[in-house]
């Protein structure tokens, strides 16, 4: 097996406080090579930059669309400055988490698009890829894109169209498929994901968030005391398995694909081999 790419984990997240490197140890031993951490505010960046580079994994440095009402308009003059000392680094491989939330209430549509827009032009001028938030927001998006182009990146935990889905591979995105595929109940999203063309494809788990079917306590059994399933990075084989099986591909081939994949859309992943 060529080891697997979780192209998408906070691993620097408060919940994997008490046991953070125990987590990677045990993503390790199922399989799980390589991690992408995106950061999602600049209190997060030296943690992401320190915790990609203990365990040898990558990291990206952005300001994401839920954390723009605490975000301060200098982040990004600071975010310009990370950016610029560590421009050779090899663990930094994309300007991330970025993009906006047009599903969750309360947020203001004006200043995620200004964050947005400032960290699009990050991009381009290092010219780095873009780990992309998409949610309900992926006509916006892709407007921005269209307009001001960057080194492609990845569109994780995508949700949207086949249609809106092509329009991101035409501007060099990847798209990040994970634990909301192994719910039977998401008809589109497994369409998408067997019939994508296989090399836009990329793997992640989004943990600790978007917890695979086997993790998720519904609010019933959540008031019955059953906790929430925590996800982790080791979960990826498993949900690659779910994929593999709507495609009609071995795990190898799906590993060696998605693989590549990442090592495509982000700049200087290294290869598993
Ligand atoms: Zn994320």
């Amino acid at each position: 097996m060529p080891g697997w790419i979780d192209t998408h984990c906070h691993l620097d997240a408060p919940e994997f406080d008490a046991d953070r490197d125990r987590v990677r140890e045990r993503a390790a031993q199922a399989g799980v090579r390589h991690l992408v951490i995106p950061a999602v505010a600049r209190a997060h960046w030296d943690a992401v930059v320190q915790l990609a580079r203990r365990h040898g994994d990558s990291y990206a440095l952005g300001i994401h669309p839920l954390y723009t009402p605490q975000a301060r308009e200098e982040d990004i003059a600071q975010l310009r400055h990370m950016l610029e000392q560590l421009r050779d680094d090899p663990h930094l491989v994309a300007v991330g988490e970025i993009g906006l939330d047009f599903f969750v209430p309360g947020l203001d549509a004006g200043r995620q698009a200004w964050f947005y827009e400032q960290q699009i032009a990050l991009a381009r001028e290092f010219g780095l890829p873009v780990i992309l938030h998409v949610r309900k927001s992926s006509d916006h998006l892709l407007k921005v894109l269209r307009a001001r182009p960057v080194a492609g990146g990845i569109a994780h935990a995508f949700n949207g169209s086949a249609q809106q889905a092509g329009a991101f591979v035409d501007l060099g995105f990847k798209l990040g498929f994970g634990g909301a595929v192994t719910y039977d109940r998401a008809l589109k999203l497994r369409e998408l994901a067997a019939t994508l063309a296989l090399e836009s494809l990329v793997l992640e788990t989004d943990a600790p968030d978007i917890p695979p079917h086997w993790l998720y306590a519904t609010a019933g059994q959540r008031a019955a005391g059953q906790p929430q399933g925590r996800n982790t990075p080791a979960e990826l084989p498993r949900i690659a398995a779910v994929i593999a099986q709507l495609r009609g591909l071995t795990p190898q081939a799906l590993a060696e694909a998605t693989g590549s994949n990442a090592r495509a859309a982000l700049r200087g992943l290294p290869a598993l081999g």
